[in-house]
């Protein structure tokens, strides 16, 4: 027969993992289930280059902007908890690649990116995180491409992960704790029954008291019936790369350092974290769709590449590359989806955290413990349950001017457009997001001042 658990855990990625040990670390007694393939097939965790980022992935900085301040709290809370995680299991050696990052700004940038690139500056000063000359600065200086003409800032306490190394570490850890039980499988089916929860996998039935949900951007679909409750999800294909350059370029990045630009329309730019052995991660496209997409995005690892050639260094074309693709939890309204169910408070939703969720993850996992003890759970995402109303970005012009200036960011950045015709390329893209605007307030009864977020327009 089998066992009933105390919680199962749907999805096996990082929310997923650090959520089994602290809550099997509780007592043995615990009886703790994690479900998910052993490929971890298309996880976001897996995929990501794992920068413990809190302002270099800013996009905007308003300090009365609730949104944007409620984002660098969770952040900067979540950074201590980081370094108290690695410490408390010795991985700093193993899993930490990176200490701090170096902000650049090329010199022919578009509008798009300098705004944000002043976003970054303006809110780590703010926060006293912001460095503007430091060794790392001055050794890019001397060895990147654009060197002498790029602008530069260095985030103190701004990380990087191995997730490899990580996961590793984790599905060893597992095997050897006698309460957590590893179940390498999809989960198909939840249906509540009071408080005894069934779990269909395959021609298995299993049975708990709790379930999280943290199967990713896959999260919704495993919920059947339920899922109508939750607000859609979105799949964010993030295609990037870890890439062995040539022994003679070993030394034209600092080490444990991550190097990256700012946001440049429609992708989160290029960074470059360093792995081990002279191994770096190359990253990241995203491409945003309501299904998932199979395979690699041929096109933007090519264009990574360019950028990382035309930046860094022209020598890199005998480096051997591995394409990496895995999708971002994106929610309809762009904001997380973190809570218990209204309908079925024994089971707890955590996704939707689209680029964020690997810096965010202990503080998400200390909301999920609390829930599970039966506690009062953080403020940190009261308002961003999986059931909610949606959020509107703002107001209806001011998204809709964040989505044709997000555009034409990304067709200036791949030379697409030129300069000329920017006047032109706006007037269509206003007319464009007009004709979804229609189509999406109709399909979801939104009011008619509603937002949406830039990047999930585009995906109508
Ligand atoms: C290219 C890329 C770069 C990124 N860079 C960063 C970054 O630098 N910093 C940062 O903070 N965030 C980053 N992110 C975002 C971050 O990776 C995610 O927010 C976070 O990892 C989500 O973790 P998760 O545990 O919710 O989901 P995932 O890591 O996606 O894990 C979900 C797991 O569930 C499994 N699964 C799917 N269906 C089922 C099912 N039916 N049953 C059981 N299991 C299932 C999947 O196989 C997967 O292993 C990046 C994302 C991408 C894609």
């Amino acid at each position: 027969m089998n066992p009933h658990y105390d919680i199962l855990i749907i999805g096996n990625g990082i929310i997923g993992c650090m959520s089994a040990l602290k809550i099997a670390n509780l007592s043995d007694k615990i009886k703790v289930g994690v479900i998910g393939p052993k490929t971890r097939y298309g996880s976001a965790s897996v995929a990501a280059g794992a920068m413990l980022n809190v302002f270099g992935e800013i996009d905007y900085f308003k300090s009365e902007d609730n949104y944007i301040q409620r984002k660098l709290e969770i952040g900067c809370l979540a950074i201590p908890k980081w370094l108290e995680f690695l410490e408390s299991y010795n991985l700093k050696p193993s899993v930490l690649v990176a200490d701090s990052t170096v902000v650049y700004l090329k010199p022919d940038s578009t509008e798009l990116e300098s705004g944000c690139f002043s976003a970054i500056k303006k809110a780590s000063l703010n926060y006293k995180k912001l460095t503007l000359e430091s060794s790392n600065i001055d050794f890019l200086r001397n060895t990147m491409q654009i060197g002498s003409s790029a602008d530069f800032i260095e985030l103190k306490d701004e990380m990087a992960i191995s997730t490899p190394s990580l996961f590793s570490w984790f599905d060893k850890k597992f095997r050897e704790k006698k309460n957590i039980d590893l179940i390498n499988a999809y989960a198909e089916n939840v249906a509540p029954g009071g408080s005894k929860i069934s779990i269909t996998i395959g021609d298995e039935t299993l049975y708990t008291s709790k379930v999280l949900l943290a199967a990713g951007a896959y999260s919704n679909d495993v919920l059947g019936d339920l899922s109508s409750e939750l607000i859609p999800l979105l799949f964010g294909a993030g295609t990037a790369m870890q890439i062995s350059l040539p022994d003679k370029l070993k030394d034209i990045l600092p080490p444990k350092c991550v190097v990256r630009s700012p946001n440049r329309g429609s992708t989160c730019g290029i960074h470059i974290v360093p792995r081990e052995n002279g191994i770096y991660y190359l990253g990241a496209g995203n491409f945003v769709t309501h299904k998932p997409v199979k395979g690699h995005r041929l096109l933007t690892i090519k264009y990574l590449l360019e950028c990382f050639e035309s930046d860094f260094t022209k020598k890199a074309n005998k480096s051997l590359v591995e394409p990496i693709l895995g999708f971002r939890p994106i929610s309809l309204d762009g904001k997380p989806m973190i809570g218990p169910l209204g309908s079925c408070p024994n089971i707890f939703v955590a996704t939707g955290t689209k680029r964020d969720g690997l810096t965010y993850s202990p503080i998400i996992v200390d909301d999920i413990f609390k829930w599970f003890n039966n506690r009062d759970r953080n403020k940190n995402f009261i308002g961003w349950e999986p059931d909610r109303k949606l959020i509107s970005y703002g107001d209806r012009n001011l998204a809709v001017q964040s989505y044709v200036d997000n555009k034409i960011g990304g067709l200036i950045e791949h030379n697409t457009i030129q300069h000329k015709d920017i006047e032109r390329v706006e007037r269509e893209l206003r007319n464009e997001a007009k004709i979804f605007y229609e189509n999406i307030c109709l399909k979801f009864n939104l009011d008619d001042n509603f937002g949406i977020h830039p990047e999930v327009l585009n995906t109508f």
